[in-house]
């Protein structure tokens, strides 16, 4: 599936095309339109398709006759409110429908989402690529010793290569019996919804994935959050660089309150509240649990 010549000059043939018409445009979205950004080694995210823009989200909260759009300020406090309220019907007014290539294992975390609409190339249809995901350099990282679900130091020296050996000749040697496999030369060949079976999951694979406004926010709050994985990280915040063109009030707001918001608990806030009274709060006294109280630190403390 390596992008081709051909494919690319679709691609350009597709944005050279424009057509006059009476739905909503978002300029940023169609400067977006179609082209290709790079993602890890062999991925990239692309907008097919898209319906909304910020003011449509205020047009369906007012449930406006027309555009409904009363002035720019009017639209961002009721799209801010709206946000800060967990209104979240307005937002789902407006559809996104992206052309994804991703590591298998990346797609599996990914699929988890269940709001969004998938179709996916099909490998028991069409012969897969030689084409694997091979971190780069820095992206190789030992086990984090602090969080069982999560990566350390990254890995140097020998081990580094030794690792690396590992990845690059373990997909070339699935690949090559794939192949071997698949081959009609002088055999009947098994069939390509079962040779894919002993392919690793760094292998690429594609898909399109529409989904609405207000899901995609969960999808990129959950993704490309520290805690996500590097790899699905990469993907949503590319994401995140398209929707800020696409729908900016509504992308602001949603790093305001969701990105970089937090919530606080009943104890939480009766914490909040002594240490305004100036009462020194610790864990002990906190009524929270040590976990509970890592993560309230880690939220209000400055450094
Ligand atoms: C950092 C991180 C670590 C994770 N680790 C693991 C792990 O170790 N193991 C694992 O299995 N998963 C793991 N997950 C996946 C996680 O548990 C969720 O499955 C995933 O993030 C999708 O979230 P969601 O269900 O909210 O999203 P979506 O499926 O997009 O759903 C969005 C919202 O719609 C509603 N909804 C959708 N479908 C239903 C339904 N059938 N019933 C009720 N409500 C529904 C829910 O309110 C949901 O929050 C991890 C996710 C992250 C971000």
């Amino acid at each position: 599936m390596p992008v081709t010549e051909d494919q690319l000059a679709e691609i350009e043939a597709q944005r050279a095309e424009t057509a006059p018409t009476r739905r909503v445009v978002a300029r940023g979205m169609e400067e977006r339109l179609y082209t290709l950004h790079p993602v890890l080694d062999h991925g990239f995210v692309r907008v097919i398709d898209y319906m909304g823009d910020d003011a449509a989200i205020c047009q369906a909260a007012r449930v406006s006759y027309g555009r409904g759009t009363k002035a720019v300020s009017n639209d961002e406090g009721l799209i801010r409110y709206l946000m800060r309220h967990w209104h979240s019907t307005p937002f789902e007014m407006c559809e996104v429908k992206f052309h994804i290539k991703l590591p298998v294992f990346v797609a599996r975390q990914w699929i988890r989402h269940r709001t969004a609409n998938v179709n996916e190339y099909s490998a028991r249809y069409s012969i897969l690529d030689r084409e694997f995901y091979i971190p780069a350099p820095d992206a190789l990282a030992a086990q984090s010793t602090v969080n069982h679900q999560g990566r350390g130091e990254v890995l140097e020296g020998e081990e580094a290569a030794r690792v690396l050996e590992i990845l690059k000749a373990d997909s070339a040697r699935s690949y090559d019996n794939y192949e071997a496999m698949l081959s009609q030369d002088g055999q009947k060949g098994l069939a390509r919804e079962l040779a894919r079976m002993n392919l690793p999951a760094n292998i690429y694979t594609q898909w399109y994935w529409k989904c609405d406004l207000h899901n995609l926010f969960h999808f990129l709050r959950l993704r490309a959050d520290s805690h996500a994985q590097y790899e699905i990280r990469v993907y949503a915040q590319t994401m995140c660089e398209i929707v800020a063109d696409w729908v900016p009030l509504a992308f602001k707001a949603f790093e305001d309150y969701r990105m970089g918001g937090v919530t606080l608990s009943a104890p939480a806030m009766d914490c909040v509240r002594r240490m305004l009274k100036g009462e020194t709060v610790t864990q002990e006294n906190s009524g929270m649990s040590k976990g509970e109280w890592r993560e309230f630190e880690a939220a209000i403390r400055s450094n």
